[in-house]
């Protein structure tokens, strides 16, 4: 059945491969951005997918351009929070201001891309939620305290939403990529990211679309008993 769809962080990345993948699904899909205009452009170009910039950490921004979203496509259905940052370093040098800009995009940024959406689809009695977590978020990660917390508290958001929008027909579910194949992974020195490539079971880096066909599955009224799960899709390297 055909819906709305929104993808934050949709226009480049993991999210690109996922919007792209719902409209090729038959879904009606609105991509956000932060600020970098150019791919933006490019994307909706492109693809035809509109695009809206806001920023996730901020609450107010994420639900006035959810409404001008709703204004032109009408009421979200299905919401993908996949925006997210890395801002590395070993703990004992991770300062505040990396440690607050993790917490408030990948994690504050899930409250606030879900939190307007969430009536509506009470009301509606229809909704499918998708937080694109981590692997780091099940594991852990050398130097990412900040962006681990995020990631596993993503998990602990969906495990809590699958109980309280069941009644509701509204189904919440993560995703925890691996190693991807985009432009965070690939801004990692060669020899680190060969080294993470050698713990791979399957031998290689995920492709964005590998994920973006789990999105487009959980997203589909066959999913409907698939609810407050962690879809792990990491070629084999770690299981939860
Ligand atoms: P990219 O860096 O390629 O893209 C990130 C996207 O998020 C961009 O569209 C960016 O906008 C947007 N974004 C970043 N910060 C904000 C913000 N404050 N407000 C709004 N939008 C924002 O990331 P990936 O595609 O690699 O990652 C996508 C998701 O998948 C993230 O949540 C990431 O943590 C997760 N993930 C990625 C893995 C990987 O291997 N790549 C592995 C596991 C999880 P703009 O284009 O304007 O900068």
């Amino acid at each position: 059945m055909a819906r709305t769809a929104l993808v934050t962080g949709g226009s480049r990345g993991i999210g690109a491969a996922i919007s792209k993948a719902l409209k090729a699904a038959g879904h009606t899909v609105a991509a956000t951005y932060a600020g970098n205009d150019e791919a933006a452009a490019k994307f909706t170009e492109e693809t035809g997918i509109s695009t809206y910039k806001w920023n996730v950490a901020d609450y107010a921004e994420s639900k006035a351009g959810i409404e001008k979203v709703e204004a032109d496509i009408g009421p979200i259905e299905i919401v993908v929070a996949n925006a997210g940052i890395t801002r590395d370093a070993p703990f004992h040098k991770m300062t505040p201001e990396q440690w607050h800009q993790v917490i408030d995009t990948n994690l504050t940024g899930v409250f606030n891309t879900i939190h307007p959406v969430w009536p509506g689809m009470r009301e509606r009695k229809f909704g499918r939620v998708i937080v694109i977590s981590s692997i780091n978020g099940q594991k852990g990660q050398f130097a990412q305290t900040n962006y681990a917390a995020t990631k596993a508290g993503d998990i602990g958001i969906v495990k809590s939403l699958a109980q309280e929008g069941a009644r509701y027909n509204i189904t919440a579910n993560a995703i925890c990529p691996g190693y991807i194949a985009t432009e965070m992974v690939m801004a990692v020195p060669e020899k680190v990211r060969d080294s993470i490539i050698a713990q791979i079971p399957t031998g290689r880096l995920g492709e964005p679309e590998e994920i973006a066909r789990s999105v487009v599955f959980l997203a589909s009224d066959d999913a409907a008993f698939l609810n407050g799960s962690t879809l792990s899709v990491n070629g084999g390297q770690h299981f939860a």
